[in-house]
């Protein structure tokens, strides 16, 4: 009867919680675990001027290759991670790595991603300046990605945090713009150098034409505030051309290339550009 089967629903409602719950821990645990065994790296995605298809610069994107569980995605850790402290861990384990390659590096800039937590951690800009400056790397050679959500909650404090970034000479990046809540009203305060249009507009592009008006509206958006605009995961030929016609000026995304082993981006820094036919195949363990 009705009853029942409402209990039924409840109680596989309250198994399914208990899983979700158990793997979390599951994940947090091997996470604050990770960093010591060795099991974390970066690869690097090139980022392309759309004139040229020169590589200026890279993305660096997190990999946990967990002993238990095979590779796991940040899509899914980080998150994770973002609900305690682990994040922060992870965040400065980011930036060692990013500042190691960048000292040897012929590249222009590598791009970091930073969650909204790690952003809003009291002297968040101390902080890196100190391990920039220690590291020795100029700090236009650091882009720092954060989304919207990270600004969106205290805008006031968010724009001082990154005009005390921009004026220390770091890049600015705002990603997956788009998704999240800025207003346009918040934009123009935010001293910016980047906007990344999120990869489910470009995805859709082609498709909807409300995407496509979207994908428009950021260009010019960006254009006219002078900022550098890249469409992330461009994935085909005709997004290219599509892009190409609204002015975008940067790509970033598999059909241009994969995020990449470090010792591979090296390679391409070195010769500056992508082939121009040209995908840059995957990574040996995958993107
Ligand atoms: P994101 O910063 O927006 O990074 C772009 C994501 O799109 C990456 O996923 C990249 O591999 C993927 N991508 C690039 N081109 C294409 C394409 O053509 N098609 C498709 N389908 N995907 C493409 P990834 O590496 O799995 O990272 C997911 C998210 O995890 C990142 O999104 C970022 O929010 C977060 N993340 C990654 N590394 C870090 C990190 O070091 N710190 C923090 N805080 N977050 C990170
Ligand atoms: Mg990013
Ligand atoms: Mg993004
Ligand atoms: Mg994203």
């Amino acid at each position: 009867d009705a009853k029942k089967n409402a209990r039924g629903g409840v109680r596989l409602f309250d198994e399914r919680m208990d899983e979700s719950v158990r793997f979390r821990r599951l994940i947090e645990s091997g996470l604050s675990r990770a960093i010591e065994q060795g099991e974390l790296r970066l690869v690097y995605q090139p980022i392309v001027s759309h004139d040229t298809l020169e590589v200026v610069a890279f993305e660096a994107l997190m990999r946990w290759d967990s002993g238990e569980y095979g590779t796991i995605s940040p899509a899914m850790f980080i998150p994770i991670a973002e609900e305690s402290n682990l994040i922060h861990e992870l965040g400065d384990w980011v930036l060692g790595e990013a500042l190691k390659t960048l000292e040897h590096w012929p590249g222009q800039y590598v791009s970091v991603n930073f969650s909204p937590r790690q952003f809003r951690r009291p002297n968040f800009v101390g902080h890196i300046v100190e391990r920039v400056d220690r590291a020795g790397i100029a700090p236009s050679r650091l882009q720092i990605e954060i989304t919207e959500t990270a600004i969106f909650d205290d805008a006031e404090r968010a724009a001082e945090t990154l005009y005390r970034l921009r004026q220390m000479g770091f890049r600015i990046a705002l990603d997956d713009f788009g998704t999240g809540y800025s207003s346009l009203y918040n934009i123009r305060k935010f001293a910016l150098d980047c906007l990344k249009i999120d990869r489910s507009f470009i995805d859709s592009m082609g498709r909807e034409r409300e995407s496509a008006a979207i994908v428009h509206s950021i260009i010019h958006l960006g254009r006219a505030l002078g900022l550098e605009v890249v469409a992330e995961g461009v994935e085909t030929e005709a997004q290219v051309q599509s892009l190409r016609i609204a002015g975008c000026s940067h790509l970033q995304g598999f059909h241009l290339a994969r995020p990449l082993e470090a010792d591979r981006t090296f390679e391409i820094a070195e010769a500056g550009h992508v082939a121009t036919s040209a995908v840059i195949a995957d990574a040996p363990r995958g993107s």
